[in-house]
């Protein structure tokens, strides 16, 4: 294709030029048909093209497509966060939702209503947000600056606070060399002794993802994690943000990942799935407990975009909940998302560089080693992670590339999500894909000299 003027991610790669989309698959302009293995960016959860969702936009575009937040409110906007209170059922008086465009401003409008909470309740100095390595809560500075996520914050490194703070559950490779249960929590306990370091009077809030996402490949903790997390946070007076921004949602077979373990967050993240990708609109939930000295005080958030609540995008995030529901999504991810990890496991017997698959329901990462016994990762020269994604492109399956692996040497992993709608025999469709480009990536290796 002769140069445009988009400004794409990688300027010297070829992109192919998008169709149209049905279901979970998706069509180039030359006709080459792909599986939508990873939703995009974990975002497509109900795939491409559902009437329902269409219709829905036409209806609402018919009546009112935008007004500014701060001359009108609407039915949609209203009846969203009614919605979203109802089945955010965690803390004691539900949630009350601010709404933004991307999952970057609701991590970023959660830190600054943590930092306001304090405030509001005349504590003074409660500033900081402590995170942990190995997360991603997004791309703008306030929201890098909680991310763990050491590529994506190198080139800014001085613009940044120094919030990630501790090390992740990463249990495939423990960053205390032990194992779980006879860790007894070592790297949740690691927020204690962060805390009593830097000082509580100074911190606002602990954020982390209930399931590490793109900067570790579906890292679930171990059970009992989360209670842990919680009951430090309590001790010491520290708010709890869930950024479920990835995870949120029905995606892991829950509507929101930390109902898996029974734990609530005094303020949680949404985006992606929100819409399923059909709109921008993401969500910054906020609890009774946190709107109460708010209510009682300035009775202003200082955040917002003008985009913030609009009735267009707002109706469709409505009629997405209401396609999930009518269609028991939630128990679908959670039941063939574990037909799809007994098939994954198969595959792991035939190809050794298949070091770790995990995750929950419909969120799947897999993470490569180059030596199963010493669980090494490959060189970071290989980009394995991008030869497997661009391998499975050519081979008409859309992955997710992540990263894990050891701090400062690198490591690769995928992220393996499609929409919740998929069927079984869909899924065995992707098997087949990622079992053809694991064979053909390993061919490419061994004729490199790699393995
Ligand atoms: N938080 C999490 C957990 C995410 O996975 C992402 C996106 N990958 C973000 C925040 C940022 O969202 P966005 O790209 O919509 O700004």
């Amino acid at each position: 294709m002769e140069e445009t003027r988009l400004i794409k991610p990688l300027l010297d790669k070829e992109y192919p030029m998008i169709s149209h989309g049905d279901g979970i698959y998706l069509y180039d302009t030359d006709g080459k048909k792909y599986i939508d293995g990873s939703s995009g960016a974990i975002t497509a959860s109900i795939g491409h093209g559902v009437k329902e969702i269409i219709d829905e936009m036409e209806k609402q575009a018919n009546k009112i497509s935008f007004v500014y937040r701060s001359q009108f409110t609407s039915e949609p906007a209203e009846k969203l966060a009614t919605k979203l209170s109802e089945l955010a059922k965690g803390a004691d008086g539900g949630y009350w939702s601010f709404f933004v465009n991307s999952g970057s401003e609701a991590t970023e409008t959660a830190m600054k209503i943590a930092i306001q909470y304090w405030q509001e309740k005349g504590v003074k100095g409660k500033n900081k947000i402590l995170s942990r390595w190995m997360s991603y809560h997004g791309i703008t500075i306030g929201a890098l600056s909680m991310s763990g996520h050491t590529v994506r914050r190198a080139r800014f490194v001085s613009l940044l606070e120094d919030y990630p703070t501790i090390s992740p559950p990463y249990c495939f490779r423990c960053p205390y060399d032990t194992t779980y249960p006879s860790c007894n929590y070592l790297c949740a306990y690691e927020l204690e002794k962060a805390i009593n370091r830097i000082g509580a009077e100074h911190i606002a809030a602990f954020i982390a993802e209930p399931i590490i996402g793109a900067a570790g490949g579906a890292i679930v903790p171990p059970d009992g994690y989360y209670q842990v997390i919680k009951k430090i946070c309590e001790k010491h007076n520290i708010l709890f943000i869930a950024d479920e921004v990835m995870t949120g949602i029905a995606r892991t077979g829950k509507m929101f990942a930390l109902e898996h373990w029974e734990t609530n967050a005094d303020i949680i993240t949404l985006g992606k799935g929100m819409s399923a990708g059909y709109t921008p609109i993401a969500a910054t939930l906020v609890s009774e407990k946190i709107m109460e000295p708010i209510k009682k005080g300035s009775r202003l958030i200082m955040s917002g975009h003008t985009y913030s609540a609009n009735p267009q995008s707002a109706s469709v995030a409505l009629a997405v909940l209401k396609y999930i529901e009518s269609n028991n999504l939630v128990e679908a991810a959670e039941k063939n998302g574990r037909y799809m990890f007994s098939k994954l496991l198969e595959l792991q017997k035939k190809y050794p560089i298949i070091g770790d698959i995990r995750g929950k329901g419909m969120l799947c990462g897999i993470e490569f080693v180059s030596d199963m016994i010493t669980k090494f990762p490959f060189k970071k020269e290989i980009d394995l992670t991008t030869m497997i994604v661009k391998q499975a492109q050519l081979n008409g399956l859309l992955l997710y590339p992540a990263a894990a692996g050891i701090e400062g040497i690198g490591g690769d992993a995928i992220l393996i999500a499609p929409p919740l709608t998929i069927t079984c025999d869909q899924i065995d469709e992707i098997i087949i894909l990622l079992s053809q480009t694991l064979s053909d990536v390993e061919k490419e290796l061994r004729i490199a000299g790699v393995i």
